[in-house]
């Protein structure tokens, strides 16, 4: 089932009448979610992922835009009729019922000509505690499984009614740093298994990366990149972006560009041809620094630090808009670096300009 947002707004009115402190949660949101993927919707707090989200799901009015499931016009639609799937942050289970009897709840619930016989349920609620793979947990109280095993329960609860979309708030953020990679796997299984059309909001970056065919990057209600997660990273459209995505993150430098070069305190360091002079914000990814005796641009050493697979240097220079630098280099080349200073060339793709004021990629 695709999903089709056409100029979704949300503005949340002043709590205090004489000010005028409305909150435009999120602003004019057009995108269409292709049939049976999984989309990340990624951005720091407050950006709208969250108000986005329940205006899919039903439990929010857009104040203005459209809302289509498939074909169909959803935006009047209450929650209950739309089909979803929903798993917050926070478990939400039923404390003094077992795990069987919460995945059963959203189907016990349902009136006239969706009501089911109490063994097509039972199906339904041991199909959707097998997909995630916690059948023998059934007897259990939810006070008697660990953070996992209840997000894995709020999942099935969420599944139980084969909805056509399944929409996910932060469902990772509670729990600990190992599950939450186990359970991201897990997720992604299911949603492929299932095929099923997926809204996975986070703020976490590698996260969103990590498991969604295509992220979409929100800053301040607006969105400000949709792609597939490596396109993102290697192409940001503009400083936040770059900024928002990859660990260790870039690093942002002020630099000028001169007649096809690009100089970073003086130094030419790449060239970009066909940009204009300019002042510039250089972002280079770590990655992008080649450890180079004749490189042109010289920084202060501070410290290398050895990862296994790859050796992270840290330095310094006047001209980095960060307290440090960091860069990656795979240890395979042998890093011999000694004395005061480490220099490097840079790799070109790995390099971007943005306009100094509007922040804006610059191409070269
Ligand atoms: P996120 O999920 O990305 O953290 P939200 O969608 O929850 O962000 O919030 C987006 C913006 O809307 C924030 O500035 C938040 O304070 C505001 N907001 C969210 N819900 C309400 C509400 N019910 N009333 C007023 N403002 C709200
Ligand atoms: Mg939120």
């Amino acid at each position: 089932m695709k999903i089709v947002l056409k100029n979704l707004t949300k503005i949340f009115p002043s709590r205090n009448k004489k000010s005028n402190d409305e909150v435009i949660a999120v602003n004019n949101f057009d995108f269409e979610i292709p049939d049976g993927k999984l989309i990340g919707l990624l951005g720091p707090s407050g950006c709208g992922k969250s108000t986005t989200l329940y205006m899919i799901s039903g439990l929010q009015k857009p104040t203005s835009g459209q809302i289509f499931f498939g074909e169909d016009d959803v935006t009047e639609l209450s929650t209950e009729k739309r089909g979803i799937g929903l798993v917050f942050q926070n478990y939400a289970l039923y404390p003094h019922m077992t795990v069987k009897q919460n995945i059963l709840f959203p189907l016990q619930n349902l009136r006239g000509e969706d009501k089911m016989p109490k063994e097509k349920m039972l199906e339904q609620a041991y199909h959707a505690a097998k997909l995630v793979q916690i059948e023998e947990l059934m007897d259990r109280k939810p006070s008697e499984l660990s953070g996992g095993q209840q997000q894995r329960v709020a999942i099935a609860r969420a599944l139980v009614k084969m909805p056509r979309v399944l929409l996910l708030d932060e469902p990772l953020s509670n729990l600990d740093a190992r599950l939450r990679l186990q359970t991201r796997e897990e997720i992604r299984r299911i949603q492929k298994e299932t095929g099923i059309t997926t809204v996975f909001v986070t703020h976490d970056q590698e996260e969103a990366m990590s498991i969604s065919d295509m992220i979409v990057v929100m800053k301040l209600g607006v969105v400000q990149q949709i792609g597939e997660p490596q396109n993102v990273y290697d192409s940001p459209a503009n400083l936040f972006v770059a900024k928002f995505l990859g660990t260790p993150p870039i690093n942002v430098f002020e630099g000028e560009v001169k007649e096809g070069k690009l100089l970073i305190g003086g130094a030419v360091v790449l060239d970009v041809n066909g940009v204009e002079d300019q002042p510039v914000t250089v972002g280079i990814r770590p990655e992008g620094f080649i450890l180079d005796e004749q490189g042109p641009l010289h920084c202060r050493l501070s410290n290398v630090e050895v990862m296994g697979r790859d050796v992270s240097i840290v330095s310094t220079h006047e001209h980095s808009l960060n307290p440090i630098i960091r860069s990656i280099i795979n240890a395979d080349h042998k890093v011999n670096i000694g004395g005061e200073e480490v220099c490097y060339s840079l790799k070109s793709h790995k390099v971007f300009l943005f306009n100094r004021d509007t922040e804006e990629r610059i191409y070269f």
